[in-house]
Formats: structure tokens, C-alpha cells, sequence
């Protein structure tokens, strides 16, 4: 039984004069300790379903579906009990930029030990604290030490490690190694395979080949809405949807001569999105039926929303 579920998840951003259907319809499973990897272009919604998840979006709102946890809804929890039961404790997140997030002018352990007194934690803070640190590969003398004093990669291994301090079972993890250099990212990488034996990673990028390093599952996201599902394995050896064929093939590959081709176009506005398929304007192989919205469908590799495999 999946551990893990969002259901028909809808979460817009509202203005006076108009809604953005920012996550519209978005479902998933992972089962105990699988990692997913939610990959689509910037403002695909892929940073808002995370924050959704963790109910710390600033100004988007669930305004349908649901998410489960062991079987029991988060949606519907009131502020108090989602944070006493499950921010941190059970799901935690590495938010995007959160190296700037420490605060320059406490040490770093202090920081650690105002999430353990925040969550009433009587332990020994100490000896779970170092036991963190030590998970992300740094050594406990970072504790006395004040951010700047970190290089990028230390700072984004911290943050890892706080969001790892309570031991949650879903570790969200947006964009985190963006602003690093290879060899850092590389580092990031390595404690991320490390962590997935026992914790469920959520990692949300843009680059098909750190996904590729971690996740067990892939979920393609185009404009609000999840296009392709399915094993990492399968979505990028046999990618169905002519969205992720097309995202497959801008990757440059080292071996042998390819040609990257670009995506002409845009993704349509969310604010009114079309009635039917969402990649309709950019997609080589539309037809009249694609002006209806496909559902999805399940296929041999996973599930994909296109006509083409109905
Ligand atoms: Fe292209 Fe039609 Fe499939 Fe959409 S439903 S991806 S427009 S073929």
C-alpha cells in the first residue's frame, strides 16, 4: 500500500482581478522509502506542489484533492495539529535558496536547537544534533561555527541535516543543489542516495540528470498538471508524452553525436489555461481531439495524459 498519496491536488493563487491554476489535478503515489522526482520547466508548478505538501505556500491555496500519509489526510488538519504532528516531524523541506535562509548571527548549532526547543524535544539535543551532522557528512566542529563562515556546500549540507533533524519520513527537496558548483553538487548527490535508504525523498528540479541520480520515480509536470508517470527507467528510456520526449532531447549527451533540439514556444498562461490538452500550441504530433482535455491514461511504462495512447 502506497505510504505516500496526493490525490486530484488543486492549488491556485488568487488576486483580486484573477486565479492562477498554478497545481491543477495533480496525482501521485510512493510507497515506503521510494524517491520521487518531479521534473518541468520553471512555473510549472512543481515548487508550488512542494510547498503545498508542507503547507507553507505563501498565498497559493489547496482548494480540492488531498494528500496521505500512512493513510491519513494532512489537508484537512488544522494549522496547530499539522504543525505539532507533521512539519519537520513527518515531512520536512529543503526549501529553494535555503543556504540563505540560516540566520548569519547565531551559530549553527544554536540554529539546530531552536527547532528541537520549538518541537519539544527533551533528548539529549547535543548527542541528535551531531548525530545529524554527521549524516550529511560534516564534522561537529561546524556546529560552533557562524554561517559565514561555511562554504556553499557546507551551508546546503546544514540545511539538509535540519530538515533531517526529526527524522521525518518525506524529505522535500527544491532546486538543492542549484547554486553549487559540480564537485559540491556531487557531494549533495551522494548524501541524498545515502539518505533514501530510510527516508522518502521528493526532489524537484529542472535538471533531468540529478533526478536521474536519486529518484525511483519520475513525474513530468507541464503547465500545472502532471503529463507522465512513472519508473525513472522507463519514463526516460521510453518517454511516451511528446512533452518529455521533447525534454529528453535538449539534454546534450556525452557519448556518441546527438543533436539538441529546442521547445519553440511557451506554456500557456495559467491563469486561463486551455480547455483542452495544455501542450496543444507546442506538441508536433496534435490533432483535433487534443482540444479536449486527455485523461490519464495508463500505459505499459506508467501513465501518460495524450490521445495518442488512448
Ligand atoms: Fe500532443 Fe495531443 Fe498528446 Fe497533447 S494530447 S501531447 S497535443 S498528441
Amino acid at each position: 500500500m502506497a505510504t505516500f498519496s496526493v490525490e486530484e491536488l488543486k492549488v491556485q493563487y488568487h488576486s483580486r482581478n484573477s486565479t492562477v491554476k498554478a497545481v491543477d489535478g495533480v496525482s501521485f503515489s510512493l510507497d515506503d522509502k521510494e524517491s520521487i522526482g518531479v521534473v518541468g520547466e520553471s512555473a510549472c508548478g512543481k515548487s508550488t506542489l512542494g510547498l503545498a505538501i508542507i503547507r507553507s505556500s505563501s498565498g497559493g491555496k489547496i482548494v480540492s484533492g488531498d494528500i496521505l500519509l500512512d493513510g491519513k489526510s494532512i489537508v484537512n488538519m488544522t494549522e496547530v495539529e499539522f504543525t505539532k504532528t507533521m512539519r519537520w516531524k513527518e515531512i520536512s523541506m529543503v526549501f529553494q535558496g535555503a543556504m540563505s535562509s540560516l540566520d548569519p548571527v547565531f551559530p549553527i548549532k544554536q540554529q539546530f536547537k531552536e527547532i528541537l526547543k520549538t518541537y519539544d524535544y527533551n533528548d539529549n539535543h547535543i548527542k541528535t544534533i551531531e548525530n545529524t551532522i554527521d549524516l550529511v557528512g560534516l564534522d561537529s566542529s561546524v556546529l560552533d561555527k557562524f554561517p559565514h563562515e561555511l562554504s556553499g556546500g557546507m551551508k546546503q549540507r546544514v540545511v539538509i541535516a535540519m530538515a533531517l533533524l526529526l527524522r521525518p519520513k518525506l524529505m522535500i527537496a527544491d532546486e538543492p543543489t542549484t547554486a553549487l558548483d559540480m564537485l559540491t553538487q556531487a557531494q549533495v548527490l551522494d548524501i541524498f542516495k545515502k539518505l533514501k535508504k530510510n527516508t522518502s525523498i521528493m526532489l524537484i528540479s529542472h535538471d533531468l540528470g540529478i533526478i536521474s541520480e536519486i529518484a525511483d520515480k519520475v513525474a513530468i509536470m507541464y503547465a500545472g498538471q502532471i503529463v507522465e508517470f512513472g519508473t525513472l527507467q522507463e519514463v526516460y528510456s521510453n518517454p511516451k508524452h511528446p512533452y518529455t520526449q521533447a525534454l529528453l532531447r535538449s539534454v546534450p549527451k556525452i557519448k556518441g553525436k546527438s543533436e539538441i533540439t529546442s521547445l519553440k514556444g511557451n506554456p500557456p498562461n495559467l491563469v486561463s489555461p486551455p480547455a483542452g490538452c495544455r501542450f496543444y500550441d507546442r506538441c508536433p504530433q496534435a490533432m483535433e481531439k487534443c482540444k479536449k482535455m486527455p485523461p490519464m491514461i495508463k500505459i505499459k511504462t506508467g501513465y501518460t495524459s495524450c490521445w495518442l495512447y488512448e
